[in-house]
């Protein structure tokens, strides 16, 4: 089984989100699974630097897709290599113009989208779309696996290479709906879509090219990041304005949990840290709170329940409700570190809050690897109050670490933290606290829960091993991804699986 799995992030190489720590433990777990797969993405700058180059350049077709895959100066090409550190087979799409520039992969330096967003991502689609119908005469992959708005047109651009012949397979994976990629209807000609399929069946979106609806109508199969959230984007509350789309659609929709790469989270192998601890040796998760209360200046209370956060601060995942529970949080005995940064709103709330509890809570707004391992360590609870969330890493990520996740009850909080009722506790398998009501209100009785749990330790230390136990194991998702490349791949007539299976029966 050949994969062709087409993203825009790569863990250490460039992230900007949990895609890129998927991105990274995939396809390598793929691997495991007897997948042979190669990852296809633009050549950004941080990614180039990691990649060693091999083998013959490959040309794009003279003909079809975006203007922009003949017009661009230098002319992109496609290069195979290999990640240094894994050994990860991949292709970079070469196109200077479009991906060599400072700022971020989507932002430019004012966090503005760049202007030729569409332009850009539309010749990763067609260049997964070019390698997925024969582009490179010695990798033909069975199938190709797209994942978010970005590689949204590769389906429809595979459809109109193959115009009806073989082809393979197509799997497009949503990490998060309200990323869409909507641009206006005039684009369609400079990136070689058909009007015939700005229709409401096809890519159109209240009268706009939708990248995102694309991907959902015209893949083969679509799966989500966790069970949950593939049934809440067929609701409107959580569907973005495309769970119509989606509940047309949901035969084709499944939801495969994210994994945790244990080799990254593991606070008994963890090189960030100066103290590691395992759930039956303890005293080193003592001694990182000590390390992190050292660090940012806040009392020296080994006492305290300490609540911490990493986190993009967006409206989604719901820091705007953290500033009101904090005169509580500090008065109950806690303390609070936020490390994460976006919305400048959020962030100046968070701050203002955090000056009012000088000694007791800290935010520190960046994007910082070490300290988030470092607030995972030390942290007794882990805040994830998100809106709404797709699958969610962190949470899984604290678990392991033994900092008990605290979350809103939504998508993939909701199907990787037990609650910690009375009868969780009973039957031992409570591993955090939930909150439904996404208010202060229903995050401060969470909040309050933690205390109240905190003050019987023995109590505390039994949820805190069952946490630390718990696995949520790539091998598991890479399985099911595998069970569905397989299914999806044999029944889409013409792709070298389909005829591979024929030839056998
Ligand atoms: P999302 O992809 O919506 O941002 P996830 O929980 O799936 O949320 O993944 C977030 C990833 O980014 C995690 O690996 C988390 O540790 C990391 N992260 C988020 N914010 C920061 C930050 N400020 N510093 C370091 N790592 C961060």
């Amino acid at each position: 089984m050949r994969v062709l799995y087409v993203c825009t992030e790569l863990f250490p190489l460039l992230k900007t989100g949990g895609l890129a720590d998927v991105s990274a433990a995939l396809p390598a777990a793929l691997a495991m699974a007897g997948c042979e797969v190669r990852v296809l993405l633009p050549a950004f700058p941080s990614i180039s630097a990691g990649v060693e180059l091999q083998g013959q350049a490959i040309a794009l077709p003279a003909t079809g897709g975006p203007d922009v895959a003949r017009t661009a100066h230098p002319v992109p090409r496609i290069v195979p290599g290999r990640v240094r550190a894994t050994g990860q087979a991949v292709y970079l799409l070469d196109a200077p113009a479009q991906y060599e520039r400072p700022g971020g992969p989507y932002l430019d330096a004012s966090g503005h989208d760049w202007p030729d967003n569409a332009a850009r991502f539309a010749l990763l689609s067609w260049v997964a779309a070019w390698l997925g119908c024969g582009g490179d005469p010695h990798w033909q992959p069975d199938v190709v696996h797209a994942h978010d708005w970005h590689a949204g047109l590769a389906p429809v651009y595979m459809q109109l290479l193959a115009g009806g012949g073989a082809r393979p397979a197509s799997i497009f994976t949503i990490h998060n709906l309200a990323y869409q990629g909507v641009f206006p209807r005039d684009m369609l000609e400079t990136l070689g879509l058909p009007e015939s399929l700005f229709t409401i069946d096809g890519y159109e979106y209240h009268g706009h090219l939708s990248f995102m609806k694309a991907g959902l109508q015209f893949s083969d199969a679509l799966t989500t990041v966790s069970p949950r959230y593939a049934r809440e984007i067929t609701t409107p509350e959580q569907g973005c304005g495309l769970d119509g789309v989606l509940r047309h659609r949901s035969g084709q929709l499944s939801g495969i949990l994210n994994g945790v790469d244990y080799s990254v989270w593991n606070p008994a192998s963890d090189p960030l840290l100066e103290t590691p601890y395992e759930f039956n040796q303890m005293a080193g998760k003592a001694g990182a709170k000590r390390a992190l209360q050292r660090l940012l200046g806040l009392a020296l209370r080994p006492e305290a329940l300490l609540f911490g956060a990493v986190s993009r601060l967006s409206d989604q995942k719901g820091f705007h409700l953290v500033p009101s529970v904090l005169d509580d949080l500090v008065a109950g005995g806690g303390q609070l570190v936020v490390l994460g940064s976006g919305d400048a709103g959020i962030e100046a709330a968070l701050r203002d809050a955090a000056a009012r509890h000088p000694g007791q809570s800290v935010l520190r707004v960046g994007y910082d690897e070490a300290l988030a391992h470092g607030i995972m360590a030390a942290a007794d609870v882990l805040l994830v109050p998100s809106r709404f969330e797709p699958c969610g890493l962190t949470q899984m990520y604290a678990l392991r670490y033994g900092a008990l996740p605290l979350v809103h009850g939504v998508g993939g909080l909701a199907d990787t933290v037990t609650d910690s009722t009375p009868q969780a506790l009973k039957d031992g398998t409570a591993s955090g606290f939930v909150f439904h009501e996404f208010s202060a209100h229903g995050l401060r009785q969470a909040m309050d829960r933690a205390f109240t749990l905190h003050r019987h330790p023995a109590d505390w230390a039994r949820v805190q091993r069952h946490a630390m136990q718990l696995r949520f194991d790539w091998k598991v998702a890479a399985q099911a991804y595998r069970t569905l490349y397989e299914q999806t791949a044999a029944a889409t007539p013409g792709t070298a699986y389909a005829s591979s299976l024929n030839g056998s029966r």
